[in-house]
């Protein structure tokens, strides 16, 4: 039997990237995998024949994390789809970097909407079923730009520092009830998000991680797949690190 067989797992955000990488991992694993998209639909529909290959049930839905309203409605059809939701990954999320100094209003607003606010409508969302089945493991995706602060990037770094006390808190709430959450502080992992950054930049960052390389999406989702499953049956509240030892 696969670790994540008769799992229900709901991703955000997994039409590429990380999300997807994430999607890919939990469907050999053997859960069922709902998962949503903003703009790439060619993308998702690829996603979705791509995780079917491994005879689980997938579906992507086009749902803007970010819209309470909209959140609602994803789980509302997942439920109707799926029938239940053991898991869920929050991993939506987008950068609009600049120094404070010129950093917009909008952009403000935009990134801590989408990253962090969206954390909250999609977790309230979809608690009641959780708390119905008196299980579920939540995981959401910070960054070690939370933890640690970065030039350059305020507004993320305040929305996955924000991601970090939200799941603080909803593991000391949600604990009683069997259900878990946990963040996951990836360090540098190359993805379109960062395929933007200076080339030159990118080789000093990858020079300066200990394990001398980026990070790969099946790095993140490894550990996603630890804990999605019961073996991480004790562990909640946490923020672990998947960064080649950058903050060490
Ligand atoms: P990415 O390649 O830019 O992919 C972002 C994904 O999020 C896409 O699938 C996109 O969907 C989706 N998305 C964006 N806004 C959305 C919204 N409002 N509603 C629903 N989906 C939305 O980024 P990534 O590198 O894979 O990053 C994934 C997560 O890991 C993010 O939370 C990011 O902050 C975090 N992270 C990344 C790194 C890194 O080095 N890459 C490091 C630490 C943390 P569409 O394409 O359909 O619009």
């Amino acid at each position: 039997m696969k670790l994540l067989e008769g799992k229900v797992t709901l991703i955000t955000g997994a039409s590429r990237g990380i999300g997807r990488g994430i999607a890919l991992e939990l469907a050999k694993n053997g859960s069922d995998v709902a998962f949503t998209f903003l703009s790439s639909p060619e993308k998702a529909a690829e996603l979705e024949k791509e995780l079917s290959q491994y005879n689980v049930k997938a579906k992507g839905y086009k749902s803007d994390a970010a819209d309470f309203k909209a959140s609602e409605e994803l789980i509302a059809s997942i439920l109707a789809d799926f029938g239940r939701i053991d898991v869920v990954v929050n991993n939506a999320g987008i950068t609009r970097d600049n120094l404070l100094m010129r950093m917009s209003e909008d952009h403000f607003d935009e990134v801590i909407k989408t990253n962090l606010k969206s954390v909250f409508n999609i977790t309230k969302a979809v608690q009641k079923t959780m708390l119905k089945e008196r299980k579920g493991s939540i995981i959401n995706i910070s960054s070690v730009v939370g933890v640690k602060g970065n030039a350059g990037q305020a507004n993320y770094a305040a929305s996955k520092a924000g991601i970090i006390g939200f799941t603080k808190s909803i593991a000391l709430e949600l604990g009683s009830r069997n259900i878990r959450c946990n963040a996951i502080a990836p360090g540098f992992i190359e993805t379109e998000m960062t395929g933007v950054l200076n080339p030159e930049v990118v080789k000093q960052w990858r020079e300066a991680i200990p394990l001398k390389r980026g990070g790969t999406p099946e790095d993140v989702a490894n550990l996603v797949v630890f804990l999605a499953s019961d073996k991480s049956a004790y562990i909640t509240g946490q923020v672990i690190n998947v960064d080649g030892g950058m903050l060490t």
